[in-house]
């Protein structure tokens, strides 16, 4: 991290670059107004601040197409940017103050939308809560879902593969995709924009942006898959014992319910307390406090009926001794009180002090192991620690948040983040996970990266790399 000195240092721009891209790209398309610099070279709800050079701000897949040219012609490195949101650092410059960042806000449009085929084809800058409203207009799901939708954007979500809640049922922003349009590092545009479910035609070249994080090319915009609109959703609050309770519930969900399981989300039972501490209005679903809680979404595109069939798997699992507790949301103000639980935990820890975050996998039925063996080896490596973990059980995907011991000063806490997080991703690793579910890589993890996976994978990412963007002007210094 380091601090924001945002402003336009104009040696960092090579010769006559801004009269070159006022030419091909107008006065709006782009700035080095410091306010502007420092707002785009900082994460907004994340840690990482860097300097930018310049802001690029192109309306169009041609614009895009033409600043990119540019860029390479002059060797000007450039950081794509959607929402900014992304967490690990991918989206913003290093603080050199030698990057271009690339906003794609102004492709905004939704350009079409087909009910027939279920499709709808989105700019690589619709606001993801946009491309829902436009599905739920043809009375259809666009089922991406997560905390930030109202500011992240499609070409992020798929640039980082988001994730999200809804991930156990209709998978991650990469099963969602059936057509890319991508401007490559020189400015060529490659349009795979294809509207098909069945395409055996080669390579699938479009799963090779998805997830690179911008740096293999620049997503301009996507054909998107529709999903049936759920008709009736059952929304229940768990109260358990352990997180191997909680693999048993999701088991007997998964046996009873079937694929109408869309959210299985675990919580740990103080980081709960503190959403009710600190986020106003919260109440306590549940009279008593439990140690763990599951937050459980079944869903239908049927009128009715779901409601009695998870009534008789909650009396099975309370009869089990699998749930100590729980109650079903009766409105959607209710619904939407359980999720803002689930949603809160991360704000509501930074209340209590410095947080050390891991967004990580374990294969679902490793979940409980990862829990009881990375706690035990923290609760000895830092006593006192408070172990917080809660994310998408149903997806093995957990973020292991970590919340400084009460005893220890944040500073002290902080300094040994390499340390702790070495020890949580050996652990994770033993298990057969990986150290990024759903974030991505970044700046983050990029060492991390390269000493965890196989020699082999490191050389065939950096061959990909080299080989679309040989210059090295997309994203240098995130993912590889
Ligand atoms: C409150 C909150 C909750 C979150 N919950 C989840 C969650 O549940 N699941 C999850 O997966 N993530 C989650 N995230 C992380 C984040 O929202 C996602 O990673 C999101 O997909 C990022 O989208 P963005 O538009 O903000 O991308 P940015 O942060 O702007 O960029 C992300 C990466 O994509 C690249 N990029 C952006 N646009 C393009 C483009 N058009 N072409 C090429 N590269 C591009 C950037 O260079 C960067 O590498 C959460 C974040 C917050 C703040």
């Amino acid at each position: 991290m380091t601090a924001v000195r945002a402003a336009s240092d104009p040696a960092a721009l090579p010769a006559g670059f801004l009269e070159q891209l006022d030419r091909r790209i107008g006065p709006r398309g782009w700035s080095v107004e410091s306010g502007q610099l420092a707002l785009h070279a900082a994460e907004q709800w994340g840690a990482w601040r860097g300097r930018a050079a310049v802001l690029l701000r192109p309306a169009t897949t041609a614009e895009v197409a033409a600043v990119l040219e540019l860029c390479h012609g002059h060797g000007l490195p450039v950081v794509p940017q959607g929402g900014n949101t992304g967490l690990v650092g991918a989206g913003v410059p290093d603080d050199s103050g030698r990057l271009a960042v690339l906003s794609l806000a102004r492709l905004n449009r939704i350009r079409e939308i087909d009910p027939l085929n279920d499709t709808v084809t989105a700019e690589a800058g619709c606001v993801l809560e946009a491309v829902q409203n436009a599905a739920l207009e043809v009375d259809r799901l666009f089922p991406l879902s997560l905390g930030a939708q109202g500011s992240c954007q499609i070409g992020g979500n798929l640039s980082s593969n988001a994730g999200g809640v809804n991930v156990l049922r209709y998978g991650m922003a990469r099963a969602l995709v059936l057509g890319l349009e991508v401007v490559l590092a020189d400015g060529r545009v490659w349009d795979g924009l294809r509207a098909l479910r069945k395409d055996n035609t080669g390579y699938d070249l479009k799963q090779l942006f998805i997830g690179a994080e911008g740096t293999l090319g620049v997503i301009t915009a996507a054909v998107l898959r529709l999903l049936p609109l759920p008709r009736e959703r059952q929304t229940a609050w768990l109260a358990l014992a352990s997180p191997r309770a909680a693999l048993e519930l999701l088991a007997l969900f998964r046996g009873r319910l079937g694929e109408t399981v869309s959210s299985f989300e675990l919580l740990e039972g103080e980081c709960v307390e503190l959403v009710l501490r600190y986020l106003p209005g919260a109440r306590a679903p549940l009279a008593r406090r439990a140690p763990w809680y599951v937050l459980a979404e079944v869903a239908w595109s049927l009128a009715e009926g779901l409601g009695p069939q998870l009534e008789q798997v909650l009396e099975d699992a309370l009869r089990r001794g699998l749930i100590q507790d729980g109650a079903v949301a009766a409105s959607e103000a209710q619904r939407k009180a359980l999720w803002a639980l689930r949603e809160n935990p991360t704000e509501a820890m930074a209340h209590e002090g410095v947080v050390l975050r891991h967004d990580i996998a374990v294969p679902v039925s490793r979940v409980p192991d990862l829990i009881e063996r990375a706690g035990g080896e923290l609760g000895r490596a830092v006593p006192g620690v408070r172990i917080m973990p809660f994310g998408h059980l149903g997806d093995g995907n957990i973020h292991y948040n970590l919340l400084q011991p009460a005893a220890m000063p944040g500073e002290a806490f902080y300094a040994r983040r390499d340390e702790v997080q070495r020890l949580v991703f050996d652990v994770v690793e033993a298990l057969g996970g990986s150290i990024s579910a759903e974030h991505g890589i970044g700046r983050l993890k990029r060492a991390e990266l390269t000493r965890r996976k196989p020699a082999i994978e490191v050389a065939l990412m950096r061959r990909l790399k080299t080989t679309l963007d040989p210059k090295g002007i997309l994203n240098p210094g995130a993912v590889i």
